[in-house]
């Protein structure tokens, strides 16, 4: 692997592209009216900030698993449309320097317009579900059978959607109904139905490979030529997504996730949650970094490092 993707990187500045947003995560520059450069970050945010340093290899290993996704999940789904167009950075527009910064952690992609929502799927009643559902037996305000426990599995997944907040401010659950108001009718209704189908398809792929999918987020932009609704942004991944170890699963209690629990708890224990910019002592970000490798050998079948050697 080139040095790129064992540096640890948190800020990328390309000159040659330009850049079109920044997320918590990733930088998005842009290489045409029609696509995007989508560059994933060793950046890492728990408890909603960002750490000031980061995690080796995660932008490589999230751009990887999300690409592994695309492929295995147009093979299963027939009829889906992806914004994935290659894992090769278009190396015509960038400095050799440039290319290597990008390498590993970037794909291009169509730039869609995007859906102003957090499409989530809940296949299991945790966090914030689990909260509500305690109070008044609703999940989004939708009624669930009575006895649930926690981290137990619904009947069926749930479509749960929530409104894409603003940098540094919070999503706000919604019910299907609010989100039909914010994107129309005509497409609400066959967002949570892809949502469904890919979030099902997902999981089952994860769960014979020893990982429960317990939600995700997922994000969908329009192809306004043929009308057609594209999964877009980062798919499954353990950032969009809860992890769980399936050989540790029991209902009844919280599971650790599978990425972010060593980090979240030595947050707690060292009372530094919710603060900006905290900086990881080293053992932290390598054991953080351990654990996405772990999910990306078990979902993917290859080591990261074998991965990028064949890339
Ligand atoms: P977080 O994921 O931590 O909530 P974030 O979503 O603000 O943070 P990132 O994941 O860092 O941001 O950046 C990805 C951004 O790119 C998102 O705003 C997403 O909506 C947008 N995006 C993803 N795919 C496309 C696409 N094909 N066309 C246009 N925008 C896209
Ligand atoms: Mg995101």
């Amino acid at each position: 692997a080139s040095s790129s993707t064992t540096t640890v990187v948190t800020s990328i500045e390309l000159t040659s592209l330009p850049k079109l947003a920044r997320g918590k995560v990733r930088d998005l520059y842009q290489i045409d009216e029609h696509t995007l450069l989508f560059v994933t970050t060793d950046r890492i945010s728990a408890y909603d900030v960002i750490m000031g340093n980061g995690v080796p290899l995660k932008g490589a290993i999230l751009t990887q698993i999300s690409a592994h996704w695309f492929r295995v999940l147009t093979e299963r789904i027939p009829g889906l449309k992806t914004h994935f167009l290659t894992l090769s950075p278009p190396a015509a527009l960038l400095t050799p320097a440039e290319q290597a910064l990008v390498r590993a952690r970037s794909m291009q992609v169509r730039k869609l317009k995007v859906f102003p929502l957090e499409a989530i799927v809940r296949g299991y009643i945790t966090g914030s579900a689990w909260t509500e559902y305690q109070k008044t037996g609703t999940v989004h305000g939708l009624p669930q059978p009575a006895g649930l426990q926690q981290c137990s599995p619904f009947p069926q997944p749930i479509y749960t959607p929530s409104t894409k907040a603003e940098l540094g401010s919070h999503d706000e659950n919604i019910s299907p109904a609010k989100a039909a108001e914010i994107v129309g009718e005509r497409y609400a209704s066959r967002i949570e139905a892809l949502a469904l189908q890919v979030y099902t398809a997902g999981a089952a792929y994860a769960r014979e490979r020893g990982i429960i999918i317990a939600d995700t987020k997922f994000e969908f932009g329009l192809d306004e030529e043929t009308d057609d609704i594209v999964l877009i942004d980062e798919v499954l991944t353990p950032d969009s997504s809860r992890f769980w170890p399936a050989d540790q699963y029991e209902v009844g209690r919280d599971q650790d996730s599978f990425d972010k629990q060593y980090l979240r708890n030595w947050l707690t224990a060292e009372g530094l949650k919710y603060k900006e910019g905290v900086e990881m002592p080293a053992h932290i970000a390598e054991a953080t970094s351990d654990r996405y490798k772990d999910a990306f050998k078990l979902l993917t079948g290859n080591t990261i490092e074998e991965a990028l050697a064949a890339l």
